[in-house]
């Protein structure tokens, strides 16, 4: 799962990027992930792994991660070729999902590029830019198939019917996810890879964390000041009696916006977190560990986490009735702490 970091120049992305990398994960340990000096992989925090691996007494903890991309190059008019015009665009398409920086501090030294600090403003600039390439994406699309369309075939016509939709929510400079579509509709249009599709979250990057948080639908974060607390241990934090760095919070908040869900293995060699998608079977959730186990599923023994800890030891879970048997048909829930049973 990939989370894009985009926003105007000099607003405090690459500041942000740094900062989430700075706790570098031990790559060994996530073979699937991409290694390139713009995409960071970075652990989400779960306090729930300590105290599993505590109570097991797990030789090593490995959390699950999300990579972060720091996307340059967005401006004004990129759509018209200002900047590295449309460069940057390819890259926003292959993340899951948008963090959208908007500057919210002061200071002289660091030009804005529209000349002024004014969040709002740029948040219509950055729209519009995605906005103008979505709009290019369906436009051209409709003309391809338009052949297709007079011509009769269903299909086609089902698709241009959608792409009609769209591209009116998108001439009156709305995104596409405001567009009301059904699952179906949504499922023909997924492989359009549409910007103003994914899920976005909004950073506004202020000058000191004394500003009041107004808007829900922001997190409001000061970027070099995360910078300074990412250097910090964990321990450091907590002789500071800092509880959760900004930087925590939008970890967990990019995790929520995929509409990811964690569950857990322990056992004296490791104590693990997953990742998978709200809904996911506990087949599927086993296939994450190992293809092989979604073809041998037999049942998951499941305990709450919190029953776990209470219980204070798996054979206590055991002894204390905590263990439930699921079958092919269960969906994984989130702290869910999971023993497959498998046939190998
Ligand atoms: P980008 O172009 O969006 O990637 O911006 P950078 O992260 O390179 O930041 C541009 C400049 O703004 C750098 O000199 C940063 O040190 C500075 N900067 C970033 N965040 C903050 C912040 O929260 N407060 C202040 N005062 N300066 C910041």
């Amino acid at each position: 799962m990939k989370v894009g970091i985009i926003g105007l120049p000099n607003v405090g992305k690459s500041t942000l990027f740094k900062a989430l990398t700075k706790k570098q994960v031990d790559a060994s340990n996530y073979p699937f992930c991409t290694i390139d000096p713009n995409i960071g992989v970075v652990e989400v925090p779960d306090k729930r792994l300590e105290k599993l691996a505590e109570i097991s007494k797990s030789e090593k903890i490995i959390p699950t991660v999300i990579e972060f991309v720091d996307i340059a190059g967005l401006v004004k008019n990129a759509h018209k070729g200002e900047g590295l015009g449309n460069q940057f665009l390819s890259h926003i398409r292959e993340v899951d999902a948008i963090i959208e920086v908007l500057r919210d501090f002061e200071n002289k030294n660091i030009t804005h590029v529209e000349g002024s600090i004014d969040p709002e403003r740029d948040k219509s600039i950055i729209h519009l830019e995605l906005v103008m390439a979505d709009l290019q994406t369906v436009e051209k699309l409709l003309e391809k198939i338009s052949k297709e369309t007079k011509s009769g075939d269903k299909q086609a016509i089902k698709k241009s019917k959608i792409l009609e939709k769209l591209k009116t929510t998108l001439d009156d400079g709305k995104l596409a996810s405001q567009t009301s579509l059904n699952d179906e509709e949504k499922i023909i249009i997924s492989n359009l890879n549409l910007l103003t599709l994914k899920p976005i979250i909004f950073i506004k990057n202020i000058k000191d964390k004394k500003e009041q948080e107004t808007e829900k639908t922001f997190i409001e974060i000061n970027a070099k000041h995360e910078s300074e607390l990412a250097e910090l241990s964990e321990k450091e934090l907590d002789e500071l009696g800092i509880q959760r760095t900004g930087l925590d919070k939008l970890i967990q908040a990019s995790y929520n916006i995929l509409n990811l869900i964690t569950y857990l293995t322990t056992g004296p060699q490791e104590t693990r977190a997953w990742t998978i998608e709200k809904g996911t079977k506990a087949p599927q959730a086993a296939g994450k560990i190992h293809t092989d186990f979604e073809k041998g599923f037999i049942r998951a023994e499941v305990c709450k986490y919190n029953d776990f800890i209470s219980a204070g030891s798996e054979l206590k879970t055991k002894e204390k009735g905590l263990i439930r048997l699921e079958g092919k048909d269960y969906a994984v829930q989130d702290g869910d702490v999971i023993y497959f049973r498998i046939n190998s």
